[in-house]
């Protein structure tokens, strides 16, 4: 062991400062592992005002909400197709499932401090990714769609397994979708109206951004062509606000259009007997509380009359 190495000062990215701040000013609490994180009140609150400035801004579109819990069937996850594309973020619910003398071994392993986990069985519950997985599934289930396609208003915990020390990288977060499904045509227009929606909703709060051309973390090497394909055919754009970098800012809001993707995977069908096209735009509920924190400082009382009055106004 190399006995100098304590005293070489240990460089803190931006962001594990960032998180250092967020810990001291009791924004956000410790659990001992990256992502996952305690919340306090008044991170609440932001979220909550936040929550109701997009129902402002999209509840005169009257969709319909439902709030699935954080957790998917893993009959449908794995018709889903997440695991061809995003098997490093997936987490799976395991339980004991085992008998009397399992138990001992269990018990046995955890006293000694072995691994444990070999006694846990899949369950029939995997952590949702994002907040639209379930839905796709359940809209199918309803038969084809009336001549004006469908709007639903989601939100969820999700989960991705991305452990990091950078506050916007969280494990589980929540993420609130409004979900559109009918013609191309329908859904390509509810797209490009939340682009310009978005960008007037956040810049009402005082913060800097840009919308860029984007693309999923695609697993392995098939995965960067998934990724070039999404980003030379605009699928995807972001919502960017610089949290921890300026040269790297957060993505906060994402559109993204599946073409007919999920339509088809689910067999959706329009009015017409056509697959269904889908699109849906994603809020990152902490990031955004993250991003008015690092604008706005840490006492919510402190912020601009402007940006208080929209919230809470
Ligand atoms: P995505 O499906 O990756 O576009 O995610 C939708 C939204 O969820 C993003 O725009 C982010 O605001 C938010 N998000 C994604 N990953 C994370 C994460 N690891 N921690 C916190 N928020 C996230
Ligand atoms: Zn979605």
């Amino acid at each position: 062991m190399n006995m100098h190495a304590r005293n070489i000062p240990v460089q803190k990215s931006a962001a594990e400062e960032f998180l250092d701040q967020l810990f001291d000013a009791g924004i956000l609490f410790d659990t001992g592992v990256d992502g996952l994180y305690g919340r306090s009140g008044t991170f609440e609150n932001v979220i909550k005002a936040f929550d109701n400035l997009v129902t402002k801004f999209g509840g005169d579109d009257n969709a319909t909400p439902i709030h699935f819990p954080p957790g998917i069937a893993r009959r449908l996850f794995e018709k889903s197709g997440y695991m061809k594309s995003f098997p490093q973020l997936a987490g799976t619910v395991h339980s004991f499932m085992g008998g009397e003398s399992d138990h001992c071994t269990l018990l046995a392993e955890l006293e000694a401090g072995s691994d444990w986990t070999s006694q846990q069985a899949a369950t029939e519950v995997v952590l949702t990714p994002a907040a639209c997985y379930p839905l796709y599934p359940t809209v199918a289930k309803r038969g084809p769609l009336p001549a004006g396609g469908r709007l639903y208003d989601l939100q969820s915990y999700c989960f991705r397994h991305e452990p990091s020390k950078d506050p916007a990288r969280m494990q589980m977060f929540r993420m609130r979708e409004f979900v559109r499904i009918g013609s191309p045509e329908q859904v390509r227009a509810f797209r490009e109206s939340w682009l310009e929606r978005g960008q007037e909703m956040m810049a009402s709060l005082g913060v800097p951004l840009t919308v860029d051309v984007a693309n999923d973390p695609f697993f392995g090497r098939a995965g960067k062509m998934m990724a070039n394909n999404q980003r030379d055919t605009g699928l995807k754009f972001e919502l960017l606000i610089p949290v921890t970098s300026e040269e790297k800012p957060t993505a906060c809001l994402s559109f993204n259009y599946h073409q007919n993707h999920f339509g088809s995977l689910w067999d959706i069908r329009t009015s017409d007997g056509e697959e269904a096209h889908t699109a849906c735009v994603g809020f990152g509920m902490e990031r955004v509380a993250l991003a008015l924190f690092k604008h706005h400082g840490p006492d919510i009382d402190a912020w601009p009359k402007a940006v208080r009055d929209i919230l809470w106004g």
